[in-house]
């Protein structure tokens, strides 16, 4: 079984973003900036703004964190979206999500100018991608998609059933693997009988929130799985893919953590790279 080492492919595409940024520095004498605001005090969300920071750093971003108390008024948040929508010296602007209840996140989101909309939410880049034409893709679903192509180069053809319809990670990975012309099933908590659809499938992405669903009796041998969970357990985390299981099946596994995880960070600094890149044609 291969363990496809999210860790390792996170540092190479890292390394790869660096000398790029470098390039873009000498030709254009400016580099790409990534603007953050961060809104509260969740732990969760200040290590990942944390984490965006230091990794955005390590490129050679220009990198920022905007931080609010959970009281802000959705207003202010609005305008200063408007602010950096017209800096040109921002590339990519995030909003760290969640979001106080007071403020609207669709209409946070709807604010952000979709051609520095580096997560993908924005329906404009939700359309595109939809289309099949180019966009700012979600982060963790193009981690995913990267790491399946290193184990996949071709993927026409193949079967792919993609566990979780959140518009976070199901949705846009099933229009990922359909670009690259699998034969997608996308599921949720109301399909029928899960394992056997997951029994026919090639490529496995789960995205679903639940610790272990997926069995090692629910994969057939050679499927590529990838485990998007992050789940807290008294055993500590754990995917939503039984590991142990279904490393005695599967032809590659990525583990959690170690396996998207690091690559959500790695694709967030390449969007804002070809959001800059994009701004320049
Ligand atoms: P979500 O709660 O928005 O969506 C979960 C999806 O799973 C829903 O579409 C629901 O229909 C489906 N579902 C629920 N029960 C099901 C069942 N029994 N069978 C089949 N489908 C079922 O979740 P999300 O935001 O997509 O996150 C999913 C997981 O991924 C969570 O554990 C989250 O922490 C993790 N996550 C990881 C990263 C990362 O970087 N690795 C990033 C984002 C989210």
């Amino acid at each position: 079984m291969i363990l496809i080492d999210g860790k390792k492919a996170a540092a190479e595409l890292r390394a790869d973003l660096k000398q790029e940024v470098a390039q873009l520095k000498s030709k254009h004498n400016k580099v790409p900036g990534l603007t953050v605001i961060l809104i509260g005090d969740l732990t969760p969300s200040q290590i990942y703004v944390r984490n965006k920071e230091k990794s955005a750093n390590e490129v050679g971003l220009k990198s920022e964190v905007i931080k609010y108390p959970d009281s802000v008024e959705e207003k202010t948040v609005l305008e200063k979206i408007q602010e950096l929508n017209s800096d040109e010296t921002v590339s990519g602007i995030l909003v760290q999500l969640p979001l106080p209840k007071h403020i609207d996140k669709q209409k946070v989101i709807e604010a952000i100018d979709p051609s520095k909309d580096v997560d993908g939410f924005h329906p404009m880049n939700v359309g595109n991608l939809s289309s099949g034409y180019e966009s700012s893709i979600p982060c963790t679903p193009l981690g995913c998609y990267l790491l399946i192509k290193k184990i996949e180069p071709n993927l026409s053809g193949k079967k792919a059933v993609v566990v979780g319809r959140s518009n976070l990670n199901g949705k846009p990975m099933t229009q990922l693997l359909l670009k690259e012309n699998c034969t997608v099933t996308i599921t949720h908590s109301k399909t029928k009988d899960l394992k056997a659809e997951c029994l026919e499938a090639d490529i496995i992405v789960a995205a679903v929130g639940i610790p272990e669903l997926v069995r090692g009796d629910w994969v057939k041998k050679d499927a590529v799985v990838i485990d998007v969970g992050i789940n807290k357990t008294d055993d500590g985390i754990v995917g939503d893919v039984h590991f142990d299981e279904v490393s005695k099946n599967a032809k590659a596994l990525t583990p959690v953590p170690g396996g998207v995880g690091p690559m959500t960070i790695a694709c967030l600094l390449k969007n804002t790279i070809d959001c800059f890149k994009r701004s320049q044609i």
